[in-house]
């Protein structure tokens, strides 16, 4: 089996004052093509760092992707240590620099910057080769040690993306199906894995079970034609509970569910604020089928623009049945949909009492045929509260699609 280790250079990473993308991106591309990912590295911006990166790796893996510490600044190390590993000095690359500035030739404050900058962003390793960046300025940086091929690319993560694709095309091609995905909604994860027996435990496949409430993913991982069994299994197994096939998330089934029956759906959303629609809208296409979601915070909005009544505020308050009920109906007609959702919770870290604990969210789903309120109590903290809320409201609507 091919290996790759993948790195990633930066103290902000370090820190925790950014998430780490980069060697997370590259990694699931080359897992689904059957790689091993050995190591997931970070390391300071650190010239000795990077130098003994190197060294542990070189000759130990096919592949070592390194990102980060290509830029201009002081704390970008990974040409300098480069060269030093490999012994050698730096030159300039004028013609990929050129090819780079050519881009903004008719932006001329870009242009001077750029140029500013050639040096460092232009230099390679005598002893390497240029990765020309299609993305942005700084150039990459090739050489083969020891049959390992490292690859160095700039951290900006678009600029990453496109330099891996442009360098590794047989990581990014190819419809073999190594890896397969199926998610299960309201079944624990121990019921899951006593369900499929024969795929959790056959020895040709790698299970992965990632619960996130209301669901379970499995990742099933294997020999092209073992996981199309495994898949095909498994969703038999759980035929009405698995999300569609070539959904990648409750969303998504949602916009595949509709669009497949014809229908529109819409949101409304007091403690969500907008997470909803959000969801739905980060799926390219969703405009066929999502018509928007009004976020409505106050007891003022949700009575003046979706409708819910003085007295059911005042008899039953903001997060109760009568008032989820009511957004969604009110929702379905604004938006003129077909089906919707809608929350109405107490997401903390304040605000809860003795009969609505902090995490208490009532859910509302309309159709054609009525309405119906459900609740839970939901566990962590306010992030926690409102991510699950919308996996939970967006989980209802998809139900209530599917049986339409
Ligand atoms: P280069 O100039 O080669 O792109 P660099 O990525 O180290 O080097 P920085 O200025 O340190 O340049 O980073 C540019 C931006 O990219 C920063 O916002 C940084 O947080 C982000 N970034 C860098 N590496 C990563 C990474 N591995 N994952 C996510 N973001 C990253
Ligand atoms: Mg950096």
């Amino acid at each position: 089996m091919k290996s790759t280790v993948l790195a990633a250079i930066g103290d902000e990473l370090l820190s925790g004052a950014r998430l780490e993308r980069n060697a997370h991106f590259m990694a699931g591309k080359f897992h689904a093509k059957g790689w091993e990912v050995k190591r997931i590295e970070i390391v300071s911006d650190s010239e000795n760092e990077i130098i003994s990166l190197l060294t542990r790796w070189v000759g130990r893996t096919d592949i070592l992707i390194l990102s980060g510490g290509l830029g201009p600044t002081h704390d970008d190390m990974t040409r300098q240590a480069i060269a030093r590993y490999l012994g050698c000095g730096l030159r300039a690359d004028d013609a990929a620099y050129d090819r780079v500035l050519d881009r903004v030739k008719d932006d001329p404050k870009r242009l001077a910057y750029t140029e500013s900058v050639r040096d460092p962003q232009a230099m390679i390793p005598e002893l390497a080769q240029t990765v020309f960046n299609p993305a942005g300025f700084a150039l990459g940086i090739k050489f083969e040690r020891e049959e390992t091929t490292v690859i160095a690319l700039p951290g900006v993560p678009f600029e990453y993306e496109a330099m891996t694709r442009q360098e590794l095309p047989e990581i990014f091609t190819g419809n073999e199906k190594r890896t397969a995905s199926v998610i299960i909604l309201d079944t624990p994860e121990m019921h899951i894995a006593a369900k499929i027996p024969e795929v959790i435990n056959h020895t040709g496949l790698h299970v992965s079970i990632l619960p996130a409430f209301p669901q379970v993913e499995l990742i099933i991982r294997g020999e092209p034609e073992t996981v199309a069994r495994a898949e095909a299994l498994t969703r038999m197994k759980f035929a009405g509970l698995a999300l569609p096939e070539g959904s990648t998330s409750i969303a998504d089934a949602v916009l595949i569910e509709a669009r497949a029956k014809g229908f529109r759906v819409s949101c409304a959303e007091s403690c969500t604020g907008g997470l909803v629609g959000a969801a739905l809208t980060d799926i390219a296409g969703s405009s066929d089928v999502f018509n928007g979601s009004a976020v409505t915070y106050s007891n003022d909005a949700k009575r003046g623009i979706l409708g819910v009544k003085a007295e059911t505020l005042r008899d039953f308050g903001a997060v109760s049945e009568e008032c989820a009920c009511e957004m969604a109906e009110g929702s379905r007609r604004v938006y003129g949909a077909d089906f919707a959702v809608s929350t109405t919770g107490i997401a903390g870290p304040d605000g809860g009492s003795e009969s609505k604990p902090v995490g208490t969210v009532w859910f509302g789903i309309a159709g054609a045929d009525g309405v119906r309120a459900v609740k839970r109590v939901l566990p962590g903290s306010r992030a926690e509260v409102r991510t699950r809320a919308v996996r939970f409201a967006l989980a209802e609507l998809w139900k209530e699609i599917r049986r339409a």
